[in-house]
Parts: C-alpha cells; structure tokens; sequence
C-alpha cells in the first residue's frame, strides 16, 4: 500500500494513459517535476528564540501557461506531498482546461500555533526566498490548507514590495480589498456544487433530501456544507481535525458554524453525537465528500464506505487501491481535478480581472464558473462513457492529452 502520494499520481498517470494514444516521452515529463525549491527561513520569534522553517515550491509543469498552485502551511507538509499536489495542478488545469500550468508551495509548520505578527513574517521570509521564482506570467500561488486571504494579501505586498511595482496579480485568492474576486471564497465549493447536480441530473436524481457526509469544515468542507444545505440536502455528518459530529435528522449548518467560532471545533455541538474522523467515514450515506488531506480512504477501510456518490474535494483523498476497491463497489466518485477545480477556476478569472484592471461582479464570476464546471464535467463523462473507464482515468487521461498537444506544437520533443 503506498501512502505516498507523489507515488500514487504517478499510478494515476499509468492507469489512464491507455486510453488515449500517449507517447512514453510526455508520460516521463509528467512523472517529473520541472523545478523544486526548498528554502529554510530562520526568524526570531515574538519570545525571542530563533525558529527554522522548510518551505517549499515545487513548479510541476508550465507548457499550458504560467505555472498555479495553493501554498500550504501545515506540520505534515513535506516534498513528496507538495510534488504530488504539483502534478495534480497541472492535471486538474488541463482538465477543467484553463491556460495555466501546475505548481504547489507549503511552509512545514502548525499554524495554530503561531501569533499573527509570526504568521506574517514567516509569510515575508518565504516570498523573500520564492521571489525570483513567482510572478504574474511565471507562477502563481494562491490558498490551500491553513493559509487564507490574509495571507495572500502578505504574499502580494512583499512581492510587490520587492518587484517595486504594485503586483496584485502574482497571486490569488486575495482580500476583496486588495483586488480579490467575487466568488472565490466559496469557488471550491461551489465548483463541487455544479458537478454534483450535473451527475444527479445525468441520474434523474434530486438533490433534496440526499444524505450528505463531510469531513474537514474549512475553506472547502464547511462552504459546501452551506451551500448543499441551503439547496434542500440533508448534512447527517461533518468534521474537523479533533472529530466528527451526526445526526441522522440533518445538522443545522449555521449553528454548527457559530459552534465552532465560539469553541474551536465541531465537536461536542449540542444537537448531535459526536464520532471520531474514522467512523465517520463509514456511516451509510447517498453523498461522501472528503474535504481535508491526502489518504483518508485507503485499502485499509475502503469496504468499510457505504455511500453512492463520493466527490473528492480535497486533493488526493483516495489512494489508487481504494478507488479500485471502491469502483468494483460501483460507488461513483467524481475526482479531486474535476471536483475541486472551482477553485483554480475563480483564481484564474481572478488573475484575468487583475491584469485587464477591470472587475466583474458575482453573478458574472459564478455564471463563468457554472459554465466552465458543466463544460469540464460534460468533456469527462463523454470521454469516461465512450472509453468505458471511471471518471478519475477520463479526466486524467484528458488531462495527459492536452498537456501532450501543447507540448508537441511547441516542438519541445523535436
Ligand atoms: P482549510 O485549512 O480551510 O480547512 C481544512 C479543514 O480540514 C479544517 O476544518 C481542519 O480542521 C480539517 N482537518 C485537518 N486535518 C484533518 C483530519 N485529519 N481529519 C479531518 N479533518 C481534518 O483547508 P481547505 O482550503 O478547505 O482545504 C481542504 C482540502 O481541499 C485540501 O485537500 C485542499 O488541498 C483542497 N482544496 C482546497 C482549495 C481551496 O481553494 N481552498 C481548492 C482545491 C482543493
């Protein structure tokens, strides 16, 4: 069983190449990243001791344009993780087929425990190191796990600082009042939303009344949690990283939001029982979505799911053994790059809207964004019904095929 996920791209990448006319050479290029970087940032601490930081940029694959990607801060974080999260950017840019490449970032550290003066020079020390590396046409980074618009609005100042020219567009998912987009906040979710209901509606299923399971109520999971609710599903279940909360009836979302400001989780809300992340997993549901790290569902509890539909909105939630599992299952799974691409979505119309200096306003961004997720998961499902494949090898296949037609029109293999 293979827990590393950069490993596990790479069985993606074999297991769909068969369905279409890939050439060996383009499938090394994808197995490799073009440019790592890891930094160390030392700084004095508020108490004054001295802290040592690994960081990390690791630029995937540029051939469909300036490489993109979120930047990570979490103890976890480490090189294969921050590859592999790379080599999904480029996959999921190609496939939602937007004029970006792909790139990933991550600072090796726990956030919580960190002031916000803290935060704000580790996130200066980072883009002192990163900055010959970034910029609006060469890579450009945007949130992921643990960093948000604040800190996208440090990683503009510095730059900017820097580059002595005010620079909004070196990166995304910025503040509203530093030249953010409309709708994307919400674009990861949202993003999920549209392709959920394509596949209901390709089912002649409603969304009303499904039972829904999510685990992780950050950015991603407590946004689509809102938004499902707000459509008439049923949340039974929700989680964060100290566990998980139930009730069969459905939780009322808003509340356990206010639940988790006031307390710092989910857990121990008083209208439900709370259960661990493990268990949560394995209640039987109509809709599971994992939105929080890599490897959640392995070989080791796969048999163990009970729902119809999963919709991947966390990156690389499921590993290769699991999804094969999971596929004999017949349990659908709408896959990571197609899932959650709202997101790089909207950073892209917000990278658009930075650099004509012309900004558009919600219903325009989301109207954009209903469109481009239909046409994504429309390619897909054509793509996986014709090939008779899943939805995870149709869009990775797609993705190695676009990727494979930039490349050979720019001559590169010639
Ligand atoms: P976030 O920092 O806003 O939230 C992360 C959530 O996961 C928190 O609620 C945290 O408590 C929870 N969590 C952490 N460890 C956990 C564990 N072991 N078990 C259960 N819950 C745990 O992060 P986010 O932006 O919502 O990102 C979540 C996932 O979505 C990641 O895989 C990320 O790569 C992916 N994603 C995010 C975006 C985006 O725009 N933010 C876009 C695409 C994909």
């Amino acid at each position: 069983m293979s827990l590393n996920p950069f490993e596990n791209v790479r069985l993606q990448i074999d297991n769909s190449k068969k369905y279409i006319d890939s050439d060996p050479e383009i499938i090394e290029i994808l197995k490799h990243p073009q440019r790592v970087i890891e930094v160390s940032i030392t700084m004095k601490m508020r108490d004054s001791s001295i802290r040592t930081f690994k960081g990390y940029r690791v630029q995937h694959n540029n051939y469909r344009g300036p490489y993109k990607g979120g930047v990570r801060y979490h103890p976890a974080v480490n090189l294969d993780e921050v590859k592999a999260l790379s080599a999904w950017m480029t996959l999921k840019t190609a496939a939602v087929d937007i004029p970006f490449g792909g790139a990933k970032g991550g600072i090796e550290v726990n956030p919580k425990e960190l002031n916000e003066y803290e935060l704000e020079h580790l996130t200066r020390g980072y883009i002192d190191k990163i900055f010959p590396n970034i910029g609006p046409m060469h890579d450009v980074p945007a949130p992921d796990v643990y960093t948000n618009p604040q800190v996208m609005a440090w990683i503009m100042d510095e730059y900017s600082h820097i580059a002595q020219e005010h620079t909004p567009a070196v990166v995304t998912g910025k503040p509203l009042d530093n030249e953010g987009s409309l709708g994307r906040g919400n674009a990861t979710a949202m993003g999920g939303y549209f392709v959920l209901c394509k596949l209901l509606e390709e089912r002649s299923e409603k969304l009303q009344n499904k039972k829904v399971v999510i685990q992780g109520f950050g950015n991603a999971g407590s946004n689509i949690a809102k938004i499902l609710h707000a459509n008439g599903a049923k949340i039974i279940a929700i989680s964060d990283s100290k566990g998980g909360i139930y009730n069969k009836e459905g939780l009322e979302i808003e509340k356990v939001e206010e639940h988790k400001i006031k307390t710092g989780s989910v857990t121990d809300f008083k209208l439900s029982e709370n259960v661990s992340n493990e268990d949560l997993l394995a209640i039987k549901t109509d809709i599971l979505i994992p939105a929080a790290l890599e490897n959640a569902i392995t070989n080791t509890n796969a048999n163990k799911i009970k729902a119809q539909i999963i919709l991947e909105l966390a990156n690389g939630p499921i590993t290769p053994e699991a999804d094969e599992i999971m596929n004999k299952k017949d349990i659908t799974i709408i896959p990571d790059i197609l899932a959650n691409s709202g997101g790089v979505t909207v950073s892209y119309f917000e990278w658009v809207q930075n650099l004509s200096r012309y900004y558009w306003n919600l219903e325009e961004v989301n109207k954009k964004l209903e469109q481009k997720m239909h046409k994504a998961y429309d390619d897909i499902s054509i793509f996986a019904s014709n090939k008779k494949c899943s939805l995870r090898q149709a869009a990775v296949a797609l993705a190695i095929e676009r990727v494979s037609l930039s490349i050979k029109n720019r001559g590169i293999l010639s």
